[in-house]
């Protein structure tokens, strides 16, 4: 009998039949002797709804207001899932983020959870019931007032009840069947990553794989949380997102680059002169980022920030990518040979990012994948690691 955590996201419940799928799967597995604590996202679409009907009362939300506002996307998801497992004849009960002892800076609609103190869920449990936890949410520590953790916050979640739990496995059911070397929705030949490092997640979740919040991996490799990404539609076993067992097998079977991620909205920030005393970040990737700089007051010499809001950016993801010229050159003459217009703008060793026009996007991302990930073995799942795969 093992702790799960299971998180389902939007994609997972486009609909009220898809909410009754759901409570199936939690079912299955709370008869199968698992303790199960459930973490619901709001139904695919709610979010953006709630979002624009905020816009269309006001151009400037009060972020408090628009925080109380969002956060009732997952509180219906969450109800309307714990009625499905009554009607299933289970008993479970459902918390909103405050209920559940989530505690967060106070930064609305990006804030960073502080604590947890999950004594509710954990009675739940204890009294044989499954404890269901509103994804996204959490109340201002030391205050009275909702917050929510920025788009896609409900895998921030799940994660942390895993940490603060000590659960067995946190899984992360979503539409596609785990991680892949690309968008399996943009690169159809993309591949499943049957295993991959916190580390390598993390590049990817920060160059726009949304398969995963960034967020969520920060706080999974901070806390050694084993993540289990898979699908809510089929029993395919999915991608373990973890650093134990990996180090020589994993180091010895890793191609150069493992993936390449991309991400549409991207914003460049072009600041003229040299900046004084520190400069701002040159780019940001998230629309919180975006407001966030035009928001910020001008520094000395940066009166008028150029602001292009329609780069795109695609990144690869690896290991040692320094240390290996012919990657980028590779990079170049790959989308030099397609006739993508593309600018170099970020190279570390675990990634290198470059921008291009949004409508070359998706043929960029092809177009590397093709040159990069068409011919290369994934590095397979050590065989001591998969007893992970708990579920079937
Ligand atoms: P959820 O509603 O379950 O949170 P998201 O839409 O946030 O789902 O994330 C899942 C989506 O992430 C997939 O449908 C897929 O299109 C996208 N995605 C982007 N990059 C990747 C990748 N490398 N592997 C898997 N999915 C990816
Ligand atoms: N409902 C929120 C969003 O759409 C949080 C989540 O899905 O994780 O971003
Ligand atoms: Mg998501």
């Amino acid at each position: 009998m093992a702790l799960l955590v299971q998180k389902y996201g939007g994609s997972s419940i486009p609909s009220l039949d898809r909410i009754k799928a759901v409570a199936e799967r939690i079912a299955a597995a709370h008869h199968a002797g698992h303790d199960v604590v459930v973490v619901m996202s709001a139904m695919g679409g709610t979010t953006d709804q709630l979002l624009t009907d905020a816009q269309n009362i006001t151009a400037a939300p009060p972020p408090r207001e628009l925080d109380a506002l969002l956060a009732t996307g997952e509180q219906a998801s969450n109800a309307l899932t714990s009625m499905a497992l009554s009607a299933l004849g289970v008993e479970a009960c459902s918390f909103t983020g405050w209920q559940a002892g989530i505690l967060t800076s106070h930064a609305h609609g990006s804030a960073d959870i502080i604590d947890v103190r999950p004594y509710r869920v954990r009675s739940a449990l204890d009294r044989g019931v499954i404890p269901l936890v509103t994804g996204f949410q959490g109340l201002i520590y030391g205050g009275a007032d909702v917050t929510t953790l920025g788009r896609g916050g409900s895998d921030t979640t799940a994660v942390a009840l895993a940490a603060a739990l000590k659960a067995d496995a946190c899984e992360i059911y979503t539409d596609v069947s785990g991680v892949y070397t690309a968008d399996p929705k943009v690169v159809p030949e993309a591949r499943l990553l049957a295993c991959l490092t916190h580390q390598h997640m993390h590049e990817m979740a920060a160059g726009g794989a949304k398969v995963l919040a960034l967020s969520s991996v920060e706080y999974a490799q901070k806390h050694s949380v084993t993540l289990h990404v898979r699908s809510s539609y089929n029993h395919c076993p999915g991608t373990i997102v973890s650093d134990e067992f990996f180090d020589v097998t994993y180091a010895q079977q890793s191609p150069t680059v493992i993936a390449i991620t991309h991400n549409p909205h991207s914003t460049k920030i072009t600041l003229p002169g040299r900046p004084e005393p520190a400069p701002p970040p040159l780019h940001a990737t998230t629309a919180t980022g975006r407001s966030t700089l035009r928001s910020s007051p001008p520094r000395a010499g940066h009166r008028d920030v150029p602001c292009d809001e329609y780069t795109a950016t695609a990144s690869l993801i690896g290991s040692g990518l320094c240390a290996h010229p012919e990657t980028l050159a590779t990079l170049r003459r790959t989308l030099t040979h397609a006739a993508i217009p593309f600018t170099p703008m970020t190279m570390t060793d675990t990634r290198i990012t470059l921008m291009c026009p949004p409508s070359y996007l998706a043929d960029a991302v092809r177009a590397l994948h093709k040159a990069f990930l068409a011919h290369t073995p994934q590095p397979q799942l050590p065989r001591h690691n998969r007893q992970l795969t708990l579920q079937p």
